[in-house]
């Protein structure tokens, strides 16, 4: 497989001038490539390329940028093994997932915001003081440094550049320093269809490079996909220079289980949603509230479902979950279960432990008996790790859903439509799923409440994020 190292700085392949992060195998702990990170003066090289290249390209018309990415969502299509194959090996995910699940919506995000660029709406054009024409432009911001995390690096990468480009801005990308390999590839096939300088690719640390991305005076919005305490950081750094800013930070989803829900689909549906990409991810359906006559039959058959959930290496027959991403993240992970089973009062019904070897392996775990003030209940974990709590009514559980700092996503199940859509309508979350978790789709918008951050990804809202508008009046 080949492996791209190189940074894209102003329509040039270079070699990062910075120190070498390493790239590591997680399901063996083996070291894939090194990658040189961005020195300062690069990432200065490509907000300037980037500047340069906002000149003609936000001038473009919308069916030429649609036309380019359409070409690259077809570039995408075609290395789409390629592509799964160099995620799996540096995420560690299983090799089917991400062509079947991953792929296809990266491809999907690219081709809908080709069509959204084309059908951005606004109020009309009117006289609103006599005698003058009042209308709005939607006109695209500038540079965008746009900053991603590890859990789905390509798609991410996606999230990230399709909107930003649709609107006419140009855009310098840093993904996360441990999951390069994708975005690098990514960059190669993208420049050989966009004029230099409109999309960058810069590697290496948070503090090393994505901090000069963020306070560099030319970038006019910063977008992150990231921790809280990254988005903090950013928030300080881009008051200086007063920059835009679209956050979109962490999650502990609650899912609230009725008395009536279908025990099958429900604990189906958590086995793959809680556990997904090892429960690397900011929607993971991970904090379970039960109603009390259906808590203990939900708790004995989630246990014996999480147990036969099959972990192993990316090409491993019949695999559905991988390992965690560093050995760092699993300490963390082992950590959140240790202090949780020194509580007292939890249960451990599956999992639990590190499993041994070289790999970042955690077992799937279920934690029964958690209380709402728990550190399990209140915090992400990030990791395959799902708590379970029990309640007594509607009242009670909006409650204590709502009573957390996180507002990304959340679940609601049960047979009753109108429970259903009272209690969504009072969840203080950006999603609020009915008998499902997890899904997103390219047309509808993902993206937080309080502290889970604000800008939606994906649908119209994310390309008029990336946009401004502006009255343009004509005195008659
Ligand atoms: P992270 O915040 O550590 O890193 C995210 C990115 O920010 C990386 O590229 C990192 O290098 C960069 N970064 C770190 N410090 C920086 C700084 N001071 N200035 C500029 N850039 C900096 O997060 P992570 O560990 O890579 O990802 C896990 C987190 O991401 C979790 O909290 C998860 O919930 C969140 N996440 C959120 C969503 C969402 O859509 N809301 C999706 C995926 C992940």
């Amino acid at each position: 497989m080949k492996l791209s190292t190189q940074l894209l700085i102003d329509g040039q392949f270079v070699t990062g001038d910075g120190p070498a992060e390493p790239i590591l195998n997680p399901a063996t702990g083996e070291l894939i490539a090194s990658v040189p990170e961005a020195s300062f003066e690069q990432v200065n090289r490509a907000v300037n390329g980037a500047q340069r290249a906002f000149a003609q390209w936000s001038r473009t018309t919308p069916a030429s940028r649609s036309t380019l990415l359409l070409r690259l969502a077809d570039a995408i299509e075609r290395h789409a093994e390629e592509f799964a194959a160099l995620e799996s090996l540096n995420c560690g995910k299983p090799y089917l997932a991400v062509l079947n699940d991953e792929l296809p919506a990266v491809v999907d995000c690219f081709r809908f915001f080709a069509g959204a660029a084309r059908c951005l709406q606004g109020p009309l054009a009117g006289e609103y003081i006599e005698g003058h024409t009042s209308m709005i432009r939607r006109d695209p911001i500038g540079v965008v440094g746009s900053i991603a995390p590890w859990n789905y690096p390509l798609m991410m990468a996606a999230w990230k550049m399709a909107p930003v480009l649709a609107a006419g801005n140009t855009v310098v990308l840093k993904p996360s320093e441990q999951t390069p390999l994708t975005a690098l590839r990514l960059a190669e096939l993208a420049s050989e269809l966009f004029p230099r300088g409109v999309i960058n690719i810069v590697c290496g640390r948070g503090e090393s490079v994505g901090a000069p991305l963020v306070e560099h005076p030319l970038v006019r919005m910063v977008s992150l996909t990231g921790d809280i305490a990254t988005g903090q950081k950013i928030l300080q750094s881009a008051a200086r220079t007063m920059k835009r800013t679209h956050l979109e930070l962490g999650g502990k989803a609650p899912v609230i289980i009725f008395d009536d829900a279908d025990l099958e689909a429900v604990v189906a549906g958590i086995r793959t949603f809680g556990f997904y990409n090892a429960g690397q991810d900011c929607t993971a359906a991970c904090r379970i509230y039960a109603q009390g006559k259906i808590y203990d039959k939900f708790v004995a058959a989630m246990t014996d479902a999480v147990a036969s959930i099959r972990v192993g290496g990316p090409r491993e027959e019949g695999v559905e979950m991988g390992p965690l991403i560093s050995d760092r993240q699993r300490n963390r992970v082992a950590s959140f279960v240790e202090r949780a089973q020194s509580s007292g009062h939890v249960e451990v019904t599956a999992g639990g432990k590190i499993r041994p070897g070289n790999g970042f392996f955690f077992e799937p775990t279920l934690i029964a008996h958690a209380r709402q003030e728990d550190e399990i209940v209140r915090r992400e974990v990030f990791g395959p790790v799902v708590s379970v709590t029990r309640f007594s009514d509607a009242e009670q559980v909006v409650q204590w859903a709502n009573d957390s700092d996180y507002g990304l996503a959340s679940s609601v199940w049960t047979r009753d439509l109108g429970l259903a859509s009272k209690v969504a309508s009072h969840l203080q979350y950006g999603c609020t799923w009915i008998n499902t978790h997890f899904m997103l789709t390219s047309e509808m918008p993902h993206g937080g409440m309080k502290m889970s951050g604000y800008g939606k990804d994906l649908s119209l809202y994310a390309l008029e994020d990336y946009t401004v508008p502006r009255h343009i009046m004509v005195k008659l």
